[in-house]
């Protein structure tokens, strides 16, 4: 219950007690705990609503050490920046982040290619590309920088169990281990949740055969805001604008590969990588004369088979990883961390628990519908465009040219990937 007594007595152990406690500080962990603390700063209550965030590595604001903020970058939907702008984020990130104004979709050996405006779309952008570092960095500080949100960094949540109305969390840091209490925790801790799995929580995961080659490049024409999305025998390979860089004009680039050949790409010297990379995309930015550190990710669809139970919501990674092929991963999550923000917000004003069911259930019922459509869009456009079938080859070569040619098609297109197909959220 919001606002309760924030200590209470079970086993005879006294355990602190929180409204809601976040589990991960991953994107999807920090960007719900900065909703929520911009709602907690606006609403007065006569009692303390207390909410914590808690994270197993360092949180810091001269350097970003969680996981998931790597070498990658991440393409910004137009919906995620406008939330982004309502939560008072967008101001740090903006000078970082390349705006994409034109999406350039285009099939290897095959003429058929499509093109997305953001000025036909009448939009200043479709979205932006920001380096992972970066948008951690924002991110950090923002939720340090706060009072309204306790954060714990180095704390490794062990176990969630539940006794009657409250949810139970072992945890542990360099010098002890502890207990806390919640009425709602929100388990953002990544795809690979050892906590979900502990949790007895099953999910469906189907591999797509492929990995995706991470890395910057540089190359000697400018980009002119175009991202490009090609798709190959292989996989789609992504080149993604980012800003210049001592003169440099750069990409992030994702560059998907067959799970079983993928060895032979990232294992190449420089020059013979960007030869690859050269063979594989052509000559519209250029020549390709420099690449940064490389990483790589198995591509697989991930989806838990329940997302709520009576205390508890999954929440990013954890509920739904997609193929990074239309960039919608961390858009989707972001929304649904909108949407679950509001969700608490409301039960907070009217003194109800947030981790009641049926509180969760509405979430829910509020996000599935976006859910579904990103996951399926995102699902069917790799599966479409990684077949080598040539019926398919064909009716994508036409396809392509319809989404160019019919304009309800390219906005139905356009608007998935820039996730605006619905209201705007009501963060506050
Ligand atoms: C190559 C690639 C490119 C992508 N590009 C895009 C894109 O352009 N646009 C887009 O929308 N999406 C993109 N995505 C998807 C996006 O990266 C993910 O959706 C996003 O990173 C998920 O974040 P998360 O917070 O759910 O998980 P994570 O980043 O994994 O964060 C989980 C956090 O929980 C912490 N943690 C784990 N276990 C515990 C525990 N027991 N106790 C305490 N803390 C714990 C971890 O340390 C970590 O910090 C891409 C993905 C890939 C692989």
């Amino acid at each position: 219950m919001a606002g309760t007594q924030h200590t209470q007595q079970t086993n005879h152990t006294q355990h602190e007690k929180y409204d809601v406690v976040i589990i991960g500080g991953g994107m999807v962990g920090l960007s719900l705990a900065c909703a929520l603390q911009l709602f907690l700063q606006k609403k007065s209550f006569n009692k303390t609503v207390k909410i914590i965030l808690l994270e197993s590595h360092q949180i810091k604001t001269d350097k970003v050490l969680q996981p998931g903020f790597d070498s990658r970058s991440t393409v910004l939907s137009f919906g995620t920046v406008s939330y982004l702008k309502k939560l008072g984020l967008w101001d740090e990130i903006k000078s970082k982040a390349e705006a994409i104004k034109n999406i350039h979709v285009s099939d290897q050996n095959h003429f058929g290619s499509a093109q997305i405006k953001a000025q036909e779309t009448g939009v200043e952008s479709l979205g932006k590309v920001i380096e992972n570092q970066d948008l951690g960095m924002a991110l950090n500080k923002a939720v340090l920088e706060q009072k309204q949100i306790e954060v714990k960094s180095q704390v490794q949540v062990n176990l969630i169990s539940h006794q009657a109305e409250i949810a139970l969390l072992e945890c542990q840091n360099s010098k002890e281990t502890f207990k806390v209490e919640a009425s709602l925790v929100v388990l953002a801790d990544g795809g690979r949740s050892g906590l979900r799995e502990k949790l007895g929580i099953h999910h469906k995961q189907e591999s797509y055969g492929q990995v995706a080659i991470i890395a910057n490049v540089a190359f000697s024409e400018p980009h002119h805001n175009v991202a490009y999305e090609r798709f190959t025998p292989n996989g789609p390979l992504a080149l993604l604008p980012l800003n210049n860089f001592e003169q440099d004009n750069r990409a992030a680039l994702v560059w998907t590969q067959n799970a079983q050949e993928y060895k032979e790409i990232i294992d190449l010297d420089d020059d013979s990588f960007l030869l690859k990379l050269q063979e594989e995309f052509g000559q519209r930015l250029g020549t390709f004369y420099r690449v940064g550190e490389r990483a790589s990710f198995p591509l697989s669809l991930l989806e838990a088979e329940e997302q709520i139970r009576h205390n508890l919501v999954l929440l990013g990674n954890v509920a739904h990883t997609l193929h990074p092929v239309a960039g919608q991963g961390f858009n989707l999550a972001f929304r649904d961390a909108m949407r679950l923000a509001e969700n608490i917000s409301k039960s907070i004003e009217l003194g109800e628990n947030p981790g009641s069911y049926p509180r969760l259930q509405e979430y829910l019922k509020s996000t599935s519908l976006d859910q579904d459509a990103t996951i399926g869009f995102s699902h069917h456009l790799t599966k479409f465009f990684s077949s080598n079938q040539q019926a398919l080859v064909w009716f994508r070569k036409f396809g392509l040219l319809s989404v160019d040619l019919l304009p309800p098609l390219k906005q139905a297109f356009s608007n998935q990937a820039m996730g605006v197909r619905d209201r705007m959220i009501k963060v506050i």
